[in-house]
């Protein structure tokens, strides 16, 4: 077994997939709600997610109802997830292009997907694996830095980094991937100072580009 599959074994036994919010919404949530809390979910903890997002779905759980929303309300309810102002402008102008091209329903293609403003490659991806179950990456800020520091790519941004996983990273790994790697990167491989110390997978780690660790 090479490092990549000793690794993903390791840190997928450790954090399952239920764990983070977005994941915890796969079948029982509408594509919709998924899409909506991934766009609500930028720049905020999992927490805060999980709060707004229910406080929204009880008034308003479809591109219709969010756009009958007064704007003060919608701001109101989004306020903690912080960008409150960006984000409700999004999830109008995301809602009202779903009515227009899309008959109020979630388109199930990639490129649909990216061609509503305001929904960019990660978002796109989550909506793709977690509404509709489709094997993708969904790369987010951890899931970029982490292949990076462990030596198995070399990408400057997420996009290329999910095609280079897309080539070495098994597809039975697929599904653990985003949940294992948002999880290991906001408690151990943290952006600045990891804690290569308490690391469960150090010893497969080339630590590329890691100054400071505790
Ligand atoms: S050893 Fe350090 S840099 Fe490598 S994966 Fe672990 S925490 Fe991250």
């Amino acid at each position: 077994m090479n490092n990549i599959s000793k690794t993903m074994q390791i840190l997928a036994k450790k954090y399952p997939r239920s764990t983070t919010t977005l994941n915890s919404m796969r079948g029982n949530s509408t594509p919709f709600e998924i899409l909506i809390s991934c766009l609500l979910s930028l720049r905020t903890r999992d927490e805060v997610t999980d709060v707004v997002s229910r406080d929204l779905f009880k008034v308003a759980r479809t591109p219709e109802k969010i756009l009958k929303l007064p704007d003060k309300k919608l701001k109101k309810i989004i306020f903690k997830t912080g960008h409150f102002n960006k984000k409700a402008e999004i999830l109008k102008s995301v809602s009202k292009e779903l009515i227009k091209k899309f008959d109020s329903k979630i388109p199930n293609s990639y490129n649909e997907l990216i061609s509503i403003k305001g929904v960019g490659p990660k978002t796109a991806n989550i909506v793709l694996a977690f509404a509709f179950g489709k094997l993708v990456l969904p790369i987010d800020i951890h899931c970029h830095r982490i292949p990076n520091r462990l030596g198995w790519i070399k990408t400057k941004t997420p996009e290329k980094t999910e095609k280079e996983l897309e080539k070495i990273l098994p597809k039975k790994y697929w599904r653990d991937f985003n949940s294992a790697f948002v999880q290991f990167g906001r408690e151990t491989c943290l952006p600045v100072s990891p804690w290569c110390s308490r690391c469960p997978v150090a010893k497969f780690c080339e630590r590329v580009g890691v100054g400071r660790s505790r």
